[in-house]
This record gives structure tokens, C-alpha cells and sequence, in this order.
């Protein structure tokens, strides 16, 4: 129980020892750190509420007996809302006392209905185990209620028991959910029936692909519970987060009650940033000695165990009389090695510990005095999560953050403030993710056959997926055609929830297996010669067999670590979303990644020296992902070039990615190395060069679509962390990447900067002279299209040509010469002829009209557009299109309003329904009667009608972008909304500065 009673909370405590503490240490800074900011974080007194009505007396007196007279503010609200039938997010700091906040709950609904069951589920064991503790402290005596845990250590003749006699409260994990809880839901049956509670901890533990899956656990469990017929509460918990409202839904499938004003007190603290001038290992075993010879328990966060252990042993060697006194803390230390450690901090035998974020999640280690977090953690949220871990009854307490030579920590420590100021990362998901879908849907389908009204959790792509999964033989289908069945038994056991693929197996000499690693990342970290880290412990990878997916390994001792090198290529599939970013568009879709892993180097674990490069013979890994792409217009590319002193163009581009994936962190919960990233000064789908940002997993976790939507708020902290860096030409604090496929070569910094000052629109790119120069914007067709054809597309004259570097959005519609009867269905559509083909400009609203004999000034209008908007593009304008040119259509940005109501109400409808509807205007005729017009010969009348389609188009999509949807009449004659997210998917007109300009110019 971490709730203390009231009178302890001090008014002053402890402050002038700590501040006499931090002066001892200034004299030091001049040798050694940079002491850079000292944050003084005020003690908050507790809020206090009682419940309304109050607790059972049972509840109350174990309260009493655990010293907490009277409960904060955030625990009753959420029992009131718990209360209220409601499902819960708790969002409050550290140590707020967040369990008591669904242990309440689910206590006094166990005491009123001794047969209603809860599931506590919780990300780690050892959470568990603490979980098991408190309740035992807090389960009122002799109510009969039991707590019990079933996780993977559980032994089989215990599990059969707690399968007849379910406790109460089953406290476990979403492994076990997945793998043997859901599975063999017919032996938990009672369980099923009478479960009103699911308790989720460490909500925001639940992120990127982990996360993903979970939020398909958590639908299996919904369809598991429908089918019982219960239909449990859901009470979660979270660290703070950006979005803890929307994470908690999308991974919940539930719209949550959220309870964010903490009432719990806070210990004042001193947060001290550091920027050391030597090594940031050494300072923080000088500080860590320090705290402890001022009598500061302390603990030491590690990035990595190596590091850990390291900075004990150095402690150790400058102290052999503080030997007994200081330990480390790892991951991969027997259980009985943790507890003893854990027992010792906190009986105080151990006065200080160096640990990996292994101790990080909720362990109670009793009070602590200092906390040096060597390295920033990664965010915002496990920063606190950390620090927050220190200040006991009546003490403030220290935090150091020791600054590594990172992008991350560099810019915090130029912008202490903005770190105590900004809001912290979102988490993201993305339960879209095509494969972990579909795997679990046919988890799902072993479970309980599959049928339609499963669509409403798995949204109106199911019939796509489950098509998907009968063709590769996952699924099949019952007789009378109303079920799907999955073919294999318990198909749950092929997912691992912790990862993504099918992993390999680590294998040591004699067979005996140490661990598994993602399919994916296989030939990156277990690649021959490769050192392979498991456990704090080392090994060479001396065979990798594909085939087999096994890797054998031995252990070593060696002082260096393995790269890899490569080449990276990528390849647009589809084009989602695009937007005006500043000085240029950017773009959101779907991306074909080939990674080619041509050899590896070492480097030593200090210093990152390399010792030597070593070729590699294996074959290219190609995966689908989503990404964001932004393109260097190619004034702003001529302008790097030929700046005085000649900059690195490529440089420039390939920094920037690097320095962007860098900070990329300060948006979502994720590390760099969950993105990639690819710059090249011509990719020939885009037209121009252009800067690739992906997620780094299959299918995509979320990240791309986050960093798409921060795009602008990116590039400036990157501009502001390259302006500010004091390196000359890059260092690992801005532009290098510890990742990097080439090397960090080429890298410019100056280029980079001038890049990005020209993308921000930070600085005047002259105007030129366009299509003499270079190549316009054209796009050639994609390889899998057809041959490439480098010409760029039409005259320099064409309509907008002088503002090539200014696209423009562009509604389209077109009339054709020849009905689709009479070429034989739309299936030959491009033998339909051009008509007419009418668009207007979404900023200025101005029309223009093209026959067949100015096609080509269409397609150059079309293919430097920065979005066009029709209705039915694809599948027909884009159609008809083809016989003039073969452009890459897929690439082109399109958004086409059929697609986007196809996509969400699963149906077509026309244009005309949907103009009548929502804007109460008809179409003028209908395609039948434009083709007699053309037939006829009468073209102005067909002009007419095409511009009034164009014009209806126009006001269709402006209507959804300002509503966020559109009209139609359903089935039962109701005039019903269909959102439609227009405002995401395209550029808006008047967002960047160079397109007004531009706009008035024309
Ligand atoms: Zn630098
Ligand atoms: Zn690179």
C-alpha cells in the first residue's frame, strides 16, 4: 500500500540538505558535467473524498488496518463511476495510489454477489505477484474471498485446480488470456458467465505492436464474454499519456469514463539536468557514490544491462568499502538473485541500485532518496515513471537526468523547460495491422465460429479478411455457408503476442535453446559473426539457416558490438493521405520496404570505434508497411546545391531523416529503432527527391500515421536541434544514426539545415526558370506498371505550369465518347474515349475544360497537382485516362469520395444520391444522356454538364470536410450521416505559405 496517512506530509522537509547537497557538487562541474538546469517540483498535499454512499464496513476496516484513513479524490471518482456501471481509465502520476482505484470496486461488488469474478491482468509477473500482495493486505477477513494468480508458472495440477474452484480474482497476464484462458474458454465457463470486472494496469504498456495484438486479445474476450453472456466492466490504469481517451478505446473497443485530477500528494523534488563534458558513465558512478556518501539511497537507471553492470563494478572498484552496499539489477538475475535485491533496498541493507528498467514497473523497494537516470529513458512518461519512484515520508528527494550523447538528450538539455512544459507522447496501435488481424481472427474463429455480426469488432473489412484467409486455407466454411471455422487446432498458439512473424530459435552448441528473435529482425541481429545479446549475457551467431529459422550461437566475451550494412529501397503501393506541409506535401500510404544486408561491422561498446567491416551473402527481406514521404521541391534541392561553398544535397536529405527519427520519440511512445527510414535525391514514383519515414514492423504499428500527423512541430525541433547543436559537421547528438545502413555517410549538417529551412518555409527559395531547368514533378509509371518513361509530361505552358513548385488541388471529372455497354464493360473502360474532362481549383474555384485533343495539358495539370478530388477516380476517370499516357495512377494523390464511402458504410452509392442528400441538389441529367449529346455533336451541352458535376463534386467534398460527413438514405428511408474524414486525407488550400502566394499570383 503506498498511501500514507495525512500528518506525515512535511512543509519544508529536507530542501536544504538537498540544496546544500547541490552546491557540494558545483566545484565539480568545472572537470567534470554541466550542471544545466535545477527544477524545483513543489510538494502537492493530498485531496481527500469520501465515497458516496460509503464503503461496506469490512472494506473500510482493512483500509483502517493498512493506516489509510480516508481516500484521495481520484480513487472515489473512479469508484463512482465503477459504481455507475461505467467503464474506467484512471490517468494519474507515480505512487497515486491507482490499484486502490479498481481493487475498490471489485471488492465491494464481491462482498454483495460472492459468485461475480474479476480478471486482473497485468504486463509483467512480478506485477502480479506485487498485485497478489496488496489485494491479501486489503481482502477483508473472513469474507471468503480468494485472489489467486495463473500465469505461465503456474503448474498443471494447479491450474485443473483453480479451473474447479475459479478465485474470485484471477490475477494473470495477456499472454496466459491469449494463449490459454480464451483457447480453452468451455473449461472456464463459470468463470465466463459471471465475470463483471476486467482490471488492465500499466495501461500504456500496451503500445506498438505488443499493443496491437492485445487490442485483438481484448476482442476475442469480448466475443468470449457476449457468448456467456456477461458483459464485464472494464477498469484500466495509465501513466500519463497524450492520449489517454483514444488509446484506451482503440485498444479496448470501449468508450472509457476518464478520471485525470490526481488528489495524491507529491514529495517536492529537485530535478537536475546534466550534460557531462566527459564520460556520462564515469559521472554517473562519481554521482552515484556521491549521493550515497551524503546518505541518499539512490537508485541508478541504465539504459543497458552492460551498462549496469559496468557502472557497479566501477563503484565497487573506486569504494571497496560501500562492496556490500551497491548492486545491480537486471533482467535475466534468477528470481530469488531480484527478491533478495529488491528486500534488501528495501530493509535498507542496500543503500544503492544500478538497474535496467526491470525495476522500473511498480516494485515496492520502500523509500528512496535519489534517482540518476543515466540516459534519457525515451519519454516523457517512463522519465517520471522512474523518477517518481523517489521521495519518502517527510523527504524531498533528487533526480539527476545524465545526458548520453543522443539527439533526445541534447535537446533537452539545450530545452530543459520545454521538457517540464510539453504534453507527454501518445501511445499508438494500429489493430488495422493487416497480419495481426488476420491471425487473430482465426484465433478467434477456433474459438467461436466466425459469422457476419462479428463485424461489428472487426468493422465492415471482414468479409475482405475472411475472403483472404479461405483462400489461403486458414479458414473454412460451414456448410450452409453461415460460419467460419478455423482448419487448424488451437491456431492461438502460432502468435506471438510479443512480437511480430514466425520467430527463429536460438540455439547454443549443444541445442540447448537461449531465446527467440522476430523473423524480421533475424538477419539484422543474428546474422553470422553477429553479437547477439540475451540476458546481459554475449554470444556469436556462427550459423543462421532461413530454411530452418533456427540460429546457432556460442558464448564469447568481447568488447565490441555488430551493424549491419546495406541498401534500403523502397516502393509506393498507394497513396492514403497527403497535406500541405509548409514548404511542401506530404504524404501517408502504403509502402513495398526491400532491405538487401550486405555485410557488417564492429565497433567497440566504447567509443564506437570501428574495428572492422565484414561482407555478408544473404538474400534481400521485403515487407509492406505504411509510411509518410515528404518531397524536396527542386528549387529548394538547386538552392542546397549551389549555396556558397557547394553543400551535400544528399547529405543534407539523408540528416534530415536521420535527425528526424531521432526526435521522432517526442511524439510517440516508441524507440528510434521501431522506424526507418530511406532519402534519395530521385525516386522515380515521386518525381523529385524525397524523404521516406516507415514503420519498422509489417503492416505498420501506428508510428507512420503519428509522425504524419506531427509532421510540421518534427521538422521544426529538428531544425531547432541541428541550429543548436555545437558540433561542426554532425556528431552522434544530432545527424548520426547508431543504425545507420551506410555508415552515416553521406552526411551534411549544413545541408540539412538549409533543407529543412526551405521545407518550413523559413526561407525564400527563388523562383526559376522551371522546365528549362529540370524535369517538372512528373510521375513516371511504377515498375510493376509498365516501362519507365523518363520524359517529364507535357508542355512547360500547360495550365499552372509557371507554378509547378506550387501544386495545386484539383477536382476532376470527365464524359466519355462511348458507353461501357458498348466496349464491352468498365472492365475496358480506357476504350472509352475522353469527351470532356472539366476541373476546378479547390482554392480559387476556377474551371477549366479539356477535350480529347488537350489531354496531354490535363495530364500535366493532373500529374502536378498536389491532390486531386473526384468521385469514382479510380476505377473510372483514372480508367478512361490510361489510353492517353500510363501514368503510375496508383501514386497519383488522389481522394476519391466513392472509395471513402465505400470504405465506411461497405457499399456504393452514387453521386447523384448523395448530392441529392446532403446538399439538396440533383444531378442536371445523367451519363446516358452526355454520351447522346456527344453523339449528337452537340459538345457545349456536354461541357455544361461536366462542369456542373465538377462543381457538385466540389461542394460534396467541401461539405464533408467542414461536417466530417455526408447525407444519405438508408434502407429504411432515414436520412443518416456518414463520416468521412476529407479534412485528413487531403491537402487544404491556404495551409502553406509559397501556395497563397502562388494562388494569387495565377
Ligand atoms: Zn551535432
Ligand atoms: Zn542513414
Amino acid at each position: 500500500m503506498s498511501q500514507p496517512p495525512v500528518e506525515i506530509i512535511p512543509k519544508t522537509g529536507n530542501l536544504e540538505a538537498l540544496d546544500a547537497f547541490l552546491q557540494s557538487l558545483l566545484p565539480r562541474q568545472a572537470s567534470r558535467g554541466h550542471l544545466v538546469h535545477v527544477e524545483v517540483v513543489p510538494t502537492r498535499l493530498p485531496r481527500f473524498a469520501d465515497p458516496d454512499p460509503p464503503l461496506p464496513p469490512a472494506i473500510q476496516q482493512s483500509l483502517r488496518a493498512e493506516d489509510i484513513a480516508r481516500l484521495y479524490t481520484h480513487q472515489v471518482e473512479a469508484l463512482h463511476h465503477a459504481r455507475a456501471d461505467r467503464d474506467v481509465l484512471v490517468v494519474t502520476g507515480t505512487a497515486s495510489g491507482k490499484s486502490l482505484a479498481y481493487q475498490l470496486p471489485v471488492l465491494e461488488t464481491l462482498l454483495r454477489d460472492p459468485e461475480a469474478r474479476a480478471l486482473f491482468l497485468f504486463p509483467t509477473k512480478a506485477l502480479e505477484q506485487d498485485q497478489l500482495k496488496s489485494l491479501q493486505h486489503l481482502i477483508p477477513w473472513g469474507s471468503g474471498i480468494r485472489a489467486e494468480i495463473l500465469d505461465g508458472d503456474t503448474p498443471a495440477h494447479r491450474r485443473a485446480q483453480l479451473r474447479e474452484q475459479v478465485p474470485h480474482i484471477l490475477i494473470s497476464n495477456p499472454d496466459m488470456l491469449h494463449l490459454s484462458l480464451l483457447p480453452h474458454h468451455t473449461a472456464w465457463k463459470t468463470f465466463w458467465e459471471h465475470l463483471r470486472f476486467v482490471v488492465l494496469d500499466e495501461l500504456h504498456t500496451y503500445k506498438g505492436i505488443f499493443g496491437s495484438h492485445i487490442a485483438h486479445v481484448l476482442r476475442r474476450l469480448h466475443r468470449v464474454t457476449a457468448y456467456y453472456g456477461s458483459r464485464p466492466r472494464f477498469i484500466a490504469c495509465s501513466a500519463t499519456i497524450s492520449n489517454p481517451a483514444e488509446f484506451a478505446h482503440a485498444l479496448a473497443g470501449r468508450a472509457f469514463a476518464l478520471v485525470e485530477d490526481d488528489g495524491s500528494p507529491a514529495r517536492g523534488k529537485r530535478f537536475v539536468f546534466v550534460n557531462p563534458t566527459g564520460s556520462p558513465y564515469g559521472e554517473a558512478t562519481d554521482l552515484l557514490l556521491h549521493c550515497i556518501q551524503a546518505g541518499l539511497k539512490t537508485i541508478a537507471f541504465a539504459k543497458a544491462r552492460k551498462i549496469a553492470e559496468l557502472i557497479t563494478m566501477w563503484a565497487h572498484q573506486a569504494a571497496p568499502h560501500l562492496r556490500e552496499k551497491i548492486r545491480a539489477y537486471r533482467a535475466g538475475y534468477r528470481p530469488e538473485e531480484r527478491r533478495a535485491i529488491e528486500q534488501g533496498l528495501f530493509h535498507e541493507r542496500l543503500l544503492g541500485v544500478v538497474s535496467t528498467s526491470a525495476l522500473e514497473l511498480g516494485i515496492d523497494v520502500g523509500g528512496l532518496d535519489a534517482c540518476l537516470l543515466v540516459g534519457y529513458p525515451g519519454s516523457i512518461a517512463s522519465t517520471w515513471q522512474r523518477g517518481g519512484r523517489v521521495g519518502r515520508a517527510g523527504q524531498e528527494a533528487l533526480i539527476v537526468l545524465i545526458a548520453l550523447p543522443d539527439a533526445l538528450d541534447q535537446y533537452f538539455m539545450r530545452h530543459p523547460r520545454d521538457f517540464f512544459a510539453r504534453t507527454p507522447e501518445a501511445a499508438v496501435i494500429d489493430p488495422g495491422n493487416r497480419r495481426i488481424l488476420q491471425d487473430h481472427l482465426v484465433a478467434a474463429a477456433a474459438e467461436l465460429p466466425l459469422q457476419g455480426d462479428d463485424a461489428a469488432w472487426y468493422g465492415p473489412d471482414l468479409p475482405q479478411h475472411i475472403a483472404a484467409l479461405a483462400a489461403e486455407r486458414r479458414l473454412l466454411q460451414s456448410a450452409d455457408g453461415g460460419e467460419w471455422y478455423a482448419r487448424r487446432r488451437n491456431p492461438a498458439r502460432d502468435i506471438s503476442i510479443r512480437g511480430i512473424g514466425e520467430p527463429f530459435v536460438i540455439l547454443d552448441q549443444t541445442g540447448k535453446t537461449i531465446g527467440s528473435v522476430d523473423g524480421f529482425r533475424a538477419v539484422h541481429e543474428c546474422h553470422p559473426g553477429a553479437i547477439y545479446l540475451h540476458q546481459g549475457r554475449q554470444f556469436e551467431v556462427t550459423a543462421l539457416d532461413l530454411a530452418q529459422r533456427k540460429v546457432r550461437a556460442r558464448p564469447v566475451e568481447v568488447d565490441y558490438y555488430t551493424q549491419t550494412t546495406g541498401e534500403k529501397e523502397t516502393e509506393i503501393l498507394h497513396c492514403e493521405a497527403f497535406r500541405q506541409v509548409k514548404g511542401t506535401v506530404a504524404r501517408l500510404g502504403r509502402l513495398k520496404i526491400t532491405e538487401r544486408v550486405t555485410g557488417f561491422e564492429k565497433r567497440r561498446i566504447f567509443g564506437q570505434d570501428r574495428i572492422g567491416s565484414y561482407p555478408l551473402d544473404l538474400p534481400p527481406h521485403t515487407f509492406g508497411t505504411q509510411g509518410l514521404w515528404v518531397e524536396i521541391p527542386e528549387p529548394l534541392r538547386d538552392h542546397v546545391k549551389f549555396s556558397p561553398g557547394g553543400r551535400h544535397f544528399m547529405g543534407g536529405i539523408h540528416a534530415v531523416e536521420h535527425a528526424m527519427i531521432g526526435l521522432f520519440p517526442l511524439f510517440a511512445l516508441c524507440d528510434r529503432g521501431d522506424v526507418g527510414g530511406i532519402s534519395t535525391t530521385f525516386h522515380p514514383q515521386v518525381g523529385r527527391p524525397a524523404i521516406f519515414i516507415y514503420d519498422g514492423y509489417p503492416d505498420g504499428v501506428g508510428l507512420a500515421e503519428r509522425c504524419y500527423r506531427v509532421l510540421e512541430e518534427l521538422m521544426a525541433h529538428t531544425h531547432q536541434l541541428l541550429q543548436e547543436c555545437p558540433c561542426e559537421a554532425g556528431c552522434p547528438s544530432c545527424i548520426h544514426s547508431p543504425k545507420c545502413g551506410s555508415g552515416n555517410k553521406p552526411l551534411d549538417k549544413a545541408a540539412a539545415i538549409l533543407t529543412l529551412q526551405g521545407l518550413l518555409g523559413l526561407i525564400q527559395i527563388p523562383a526559376r526558370e522551371v522546365a528549362a531547368a529540370v524535369p517538372g514533378p512528373a510521375r513516371l509509371p511504377a515498375s510493376s506498371v509498365g516501362p519507365a518513361s523518363p520524359a517529364p509530361l507535357g508542355p512547360s505552358t500547360a495550365p499552372g505550369g509557371s507554378g509547378a513548385t506550387t501544386p495545386c488541388t484539383l477536382v476532376l471529372d470527365l464524359e466519355t465518347q462511348r458507353s461501357a455497354e458498348e466496349v464491352g464493360g468498365w472492365e475496358h473502360a480506357d476504350r472509352m474515349g475522353l469527351a470532356v474532362a472539366a476541373t476546378a481549383d479547390l482554392a480559387t474555384g476556377e474551371l477549366r475544360v479539356y477535350t480529347e485533343d488537350q489531354v496531354d495539358d490535363l495530364l500535366h495539370a493532373l500529374s502536378t497537382a498536389a491532390g486531386i478530388i473526384g468521385f469514382n477516380l479510380r476505377r473510372f476517370d483514372f480508367a478512361v485516362l490510361r489510353r492517353y499516357r500510363d501514368l503510375d495512377y496508383a501514386a497519383l494523390p488522389a481522394l476519391d469520395i466513392l472509395e471513402e464511402v465505400q470504405a465506411s458504410l461497405g457499399f456504393r452509392l452514387s453521386l447523384n444520391h448523395l448530392a441529392r442528400e446532403t446538399l439538396g441538389a440533383p444531378k442536371l441529367a445523367d451519363g446516358l444522356q452526355s454520351l447522346a449529346w456527344f453523339k449528337a455533336g452537340e459538345l457545349d451541352k456536354v461541357i455544361e454538364y461536366c462542369k456542373a458535376d465538377v462543381d457538385l463534386t466540389r461542394r460534396l467534398f467541401e461539405f464533408g470536410r467542414e461536417h466530417g460527413y455526408l447525407l444519405y438514405r438508408d434502407y429504411q428511408d432515414r436520412v443518416v450521416r456518414l463520416p468521412v474524414r476529407f479534412g485528413e486525407k487531403i491537402l487544404l488550400p491556404g495551409g502553406g505559405i509559397g501556395y497563397n502566394a502562388a494562388s494569387a499570383r495565377r
